[in-house]
C-alpha cells in the first residue's frame, strides 16, 4: 500500500502555452463540442491561477492506495510456488515530526535499532520537512511491526506510522526461479510468470482519499472516500514441483560431478500435450532475495572488486565503483536468465533426430540405405575435409546404425540426399524458425541458415553441417518441442507453462487447451523414429541412459560453442554436452533435455553428451517415471528385502529366500539357521546370495570396501562378493567398453559385512 502526497500542481507558463496551442488546434479541427470545457479550463488555469494555487497549498488531499492482494501461483498439483502475505511499511511524516517538539534523535535511534536500519539515514529523512511521507523500512513482518507499535505507544510518539503492504514469498526458494520470476518492492512483476501475467495476478487497486489540512491539521470539513481493491487471479502452472525438484537436483549433481563451468539448463515436456513439467537454469537465484548473487564464486569476485574500489581514492575509486556496479548488474541479469527460452545454442547431434525424421518422411532415405564412414569425407564447397567424431571411422552402416553411431559422415550424406529445400522446409515445419509462443517474456527464435545458403547448388558446406546440428542455433524449448513432434505421432504442439487461471473462489476463468499447430511427419514415420531412438540407448552412443525395467530412447549431443573466442580471436575449445531422452518408448509420455555448458577438462571424464548428458537424464528419468506412475517392467532386475530366516531349518529358509528372489550359501553343520548375512530388512539386488550360519554366531564384522572403478560388471561383482558385499548396478549394462566409473561408498571405507555398494557403470566409447 502506498500513501502519496500529491504535489500541488502549479500551472506554469509552459502549461499555459500548451493549453493555448490545444485550443487553437481544437478550433482548427472544428471540435466545437470541447469549447465549453476548454473555456472552463482557461478560466481556472489562466485567470484564477493565483487564487487556486494558494488554496492548493492550504488544503491537500492525501490518497492512500489499497494494494490488492496479488494472486497465488500454484504448480499443477496446487502446491504453492508464490504467495503474498500482509506486511507493513514503517513511515514518517517529517513535517509533523518537526513541529511536534519530540526528541527526534531518540526516535531515530530506537527505530534504527528496532528495524536494523541506519540511524543516519532516518535522521536525514526527518530533516527534509517539505515531505509529508517517507518510508523508513519496507515490508516489515508482524514481529518487527509489533515492536515498533509498542515503542510508539509507550512513548506517545506521533508522526511515525505503519501502513499495510504485501510481500511476495516463494516457499520453494530457488525452485523454478526463472519460471516464476519475482516482483519488485512496488509489487509489480519484473520477471518470469510474475511479469508475463502481471495484470492477471495484480488485480485492481483500491484507494482511500482523505482530505487533510496542512501539517496534518484536521479540516473544518472532512471526507474519506474508500474504493475496495479487487484481489488478483490465481495462476496454476503446468510445472510439477516434484518433477522440477528432481530435474534441478540431478542437474546440480552433474554440475558438481563434471565441474561444469558455465551452468546448465534442462526442461521436461509432456510430449502429448506440450505442457512443461519442469524448466530449469543453473546457476540460479532465490526470488525471495532476487538481488543477491547466489553463485558463490561470482559473489566472492564481486566482493573483492568492491574492496579494491574502496581502497582506491578520488577519480579512480569512482571508476572502480562504477565498474563494480556494472558487474553486479550483469551478474543479476545472468542469474535471472531463463536459458531454456532465451538462449539459442548449437544443438549438435541431438538435431540428427530432426534430419532423419525429415529424410524418412520424404523418402530421401529408407532404413535400407547404406553409408560408409572412413573417419573423414569431402563435401562439395567445403574447404576442409568433414570429420566424423570417430577418427577411425564407422565403416559401413545402415540408417539405424548411422543414428546409433551418431555418424557425422553418414548424416552429411543423409542431409545431401534430403536436399537444402526440404531440410529448410522441415526445420521450418518443426517450428525451429519461430518463437514457440510460450507464456513467458524474453523468448528467442533461434538463428538458422537462410534459404539461399542452404539450397546453394554449388556448395553443400552449410547443408552438411546443418544435417548434423552444427553452425546454427535454436533454443532448448524449440528443440524439445520438435523432438516431441517426432515421437508423438508427428504433431507440433503449442508449449505451455500456464495451465489455468482461477478467480478468488477458485473457479476456472481460463484454461489452456492442447493446441496442435500442424502435423509435421506421419504417424508411421514417428513410430519408426521411436524404435530408432530406442536403439540409440540400447546399442548406440547413449547406453549410459539405460534404466533397468524401462524402454528409454534418446539422442546424445556434443557441440562446440561457435561464437566463443579467446583474446586472440581464436575459437575456444568449450563444449556444451547434452542429451535428450524420451520415455517410455512403447508409448512416449515425456521428453527431457539436459545440457551442461563447458564441463571441466580435468575431471577424468571424457567430455561428451554420451558420458555426461545421458547419465544425468537417466538419473532424472529413473526418479521421474515411477513418480509419474510409470512402473518398471517386472522382469527387470529389482531390489528385494531380505527376510528373517534365523531359527528356521535349511529347507524352510530356502523356501523363504526363493520367494524373495534370493539364493544362499551355508556355513557350519547345525540343524537350524543361527545367523544370517545380511540381516533382515536389508535391501539388496534380487538374485543375490545370502550367507546362512548353522551353529555359529556371526559377529558383525567390519569389512573394507574394495576399489572396483575401472572394472567390468563381472569383475566388480566378484571383488565385492569376495569381501562379503553386494553390488547394485547403476547405468549401462553390456560388454566391451562398459566399465565402473564410480562407487558409493568409496574404496577404503569401512562397512558392515553384507552392505550394498552402488556401482555406476558407463559406456566409455560414447564420445558424442
Ligand atoms: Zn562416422
Amino acid at each position: 500500500m502506498k500513501r502519496r502526497l500529491p504535489k500541488p500542481k502549479i500551472p506554469g507558463s509552459a502549461d499555459r502555452t500548451v493549453l493555448k496551442r490545444t485550443v487553437i488546434l481544437m478550433m482548427l479541427l472544428g471540435v466545437l463540442v470541447f469549447i465549453p470545457l476548454v473555456g472552463k479550463l482557461c478560466y481556472l488555469q489562466i485567470f484564477q491561477f493565483d487564487e487556486l494555487s494558494r488554496m492548493a497549498m492550504d488544503n491537500q488531499t492525501r490518497t492512500s492506495n489499497i494494494t490488492p492482494s496479488r494472486g497465488t501461483i500454484y504448480d499443477r498439483n496446487m502446491n504453492v510456488l508464490a504467495v503474498s502475505a500482509d506486511v507493513e511499511n514503517v513511515c514518517i511524516d517529517p513535517n509533523e515530526l518537526s513541529l511536534s517538539g519530540q526528541d527526534l534523535p531518540m526516535i531515530a535511534e530506537n527505530l534504527a535499532s528496532l528495524l536494523d536500519v541506519s540511524e543516519d539515514r532516518i535522521l536525514k529523512l526527518m530533516e527534509d520537512t517539505s515531505y509529508r511521507y517517507q518510508i523508513i523500512k519496507r515490508k516489515v513482518e508482524a514481529e518487527e511491526a509489533l515492536a515498533v507499535r509498542e515503542f510508539l505507544s509507550d512513548n506517545g510518539i506521533s508522526g511515525v506510522y505503519l501502513e499495510p503492504d504485501t510481500k511476495r514469498y516463494y516457499p520453494g526458494g530457488t525452485l523454478a526461479a526463472q519460471v516464476l520470476g519475482f516482483v519488485g518492492s512496488d509489487n509489480v512483476g519484473l520477471d518470469g510468470i510474475e511479469a508475463a501475467l502481471d495484470t492477471v495476478l495484480t488485480g485492481q487497486a483500491g484507494s482511500v482519499e482523505t482530505a487533510k489540512g496542512n501539517y496534518g491539521a484536521e479540516m473544518e470539513f472532512h471526507y474519506e472516500e474508500i474504493s475496495d481493491a479487487d484481489r488478483g487471479s490465481d495462476v496454476v502452472l503446468t510445472i510439477d514441483a516434484q518433477a522440477q525438484e528432481i530435474l534441478e537436483k540431478h542437474m546440480t549433481e552433474a554440475v558438481k560431478q563434471y565441474d561444469v563451468q558455465n551452468g546448465a539448463f534442462g526442461v521436461i515436456m509432456d510430449v502429448n500435450t506440450g505442457e512443461i513439467l519442469a524448466m530449469a537454469t543453473l546457476g540460479s537465484y532465490d526470488p525471495n532475495r532476487y538481488s543477491d548473487i547466489l553463485d558463490l564464486d561470482t559473489a566472492k569476485a564481486l566482493e573483492q572488486q568492491y574492496r579494491e574500489a574502496m581502497e582506491a581514492e578520488g577519480e579512480l575509486r569512482q571508476q572502480l565503483l562504477s565498474a563494480y556496479n556494472t558487474a553486479v548488474a550483469n551478474a543479476r541479469l545472468e542469474q535471472w536468465r531463463n536459458r531454456v527460452i532465451s538462449d539459442g545454442y548449437e544443438p549438435g547431434s541431438t538435431f540428427k533426430t530432426i534430419t532423419l525424421a525429415a529424410a524418412l518422411e520424404t523418402g530421401a532415405v529408407s532404413l535400407n540405405n547404406h553409408y560408409f564412414c572412413g573417419g573423414t569425407t569431402t563435401v562439395k564447397g567445403r574447404t576442409r575435409a568433414l570429420r566424423c567424431w570417430k577418427t577411425a571411422g564407422h565403416g559401413s552402416q545402415d540408417t539405424a546404425q548411422a543414428l546409433q553411431n551418431s555418424c557425422n559422415v553418414a548424416f552429411a550424406q543423409i542431409g545431401i540426399a534430403l536436399g537444402g529445400e526440404q531440410l529448410y522446409d522441415y526445420v521450418k515445419a518443426f517450428g525451429l524458425m519461430e518463437k514457440t509462443g510460450i507464456e513467458l517474456y524474453g523468448e528467442a527464435s533461434g538463428i538458422f541458415f537462410d534459404e539461399a545458403t542452404l539450397t546453394n547448388p554449388d556448395s553443400y558446406a552449410s547443408l552438411s553441417s546443418a544435417a548434423f546440428g552444427q553452425t546454427f542455433k535454436i533454443t532448448p524449448l524449440q528443440l524439445v518441442r520438435a523432438i516431441s513432434a517426432v515421437v508423438n505421432g508427428g504433431y507440433l504442439l503449442e508449449p505451455h507453462v500456464v495451465k489455468e487461471t482461477l478467480d478468488s473462489e477458485g473457479n476456472i476463468i481460463r484454461s489452456t487447451q492442447r493446441t496442435v499447430l500442424r502435423q509435421v511427419i506421419s504417424e508411421e514415420t514417428s513410430k519408426t523414429m521411436c524404435s530408432l531412438l530406442e536403439s540409440v540407448v540400447s546399442v548406440g552412443t547413449a547406453k549410459n541412459a539405460q534404466i533397468a525395467g524401462y524402454s528409454i530412447g534418446g539422442k546424445t549431443g556434443t557441440s562446440e560453442k561457435i561464437d566463443v573466442r579467446d583474446e586472440n580471436g581464436n575459437q575456444v575449445d568449450d563444449k556444451i554436452v547434452s542429451f535428450v531422452g524420451i520415455a517410455p518408448m512403447e508409448d512416449p509420455q515425456v521428453v527431457c533435455l539436459v545440457a551442461l555448458d563447458t564441463p571441466s577438462k580435468f575431471t577424468g571424464y571424457y567430455i561428451s553428451g554420451g558420458q555426461m548428458g545421458a547419465p544425468t537424464v537417466r538419473d532424472v528419468l529413473a526418479e521421474l517415471l515411477p513418480y509419474l506412475g510409470m512402473e518398471p517392467a517386472r522382469e527387470a532386475v529389482l531390489d528385494t528385502t531380505v527376510p528373517n530366516v534365523v531359527g528356521l531349518t535349511a529347507a524352510e529358509a530356502g523356501t523363504a529366500l526363493t520367494e524373495a528372489s534370493l539364493t544362499y550359501r551355508r556355513v557350519g553343520e547345525g540343524e537350524t539357521v543361527t545367523d544370517q548375512v545380511p540381516l533382515e530388512q536389508a535391501v539388496i539386488p534380487s538374485g543375490s546370495e545370502i550367507i546362512l550360519y548353522f551353529g555359529e554366531e556371526y559377529d558383525n564384522l567390519e569389512v573394507t570396501v574394495p576399489n572396483v572403478v575401472g572394472r567390468n560388471a563381472e569383475d566388480a561383482n566378484l571383488l565385492l562378493s569376495q569381501a562379503g558385499l553386494y553390488m547394485k548396478i547403476i547405468g549401462a549394462t553390456g560388454d566391451g567398453t562398459i566399465q565402473a566409473v564410480s562407487q558409493e561408498p568409496a574404496a577404503g571405507s569401512a562397512v558392515e559385512k553384507g552392505a550394498v555398494i552402488a556401482v555406476e557403470f558407463s559406456d566409455l566409447s560414447a564420445k558424442d
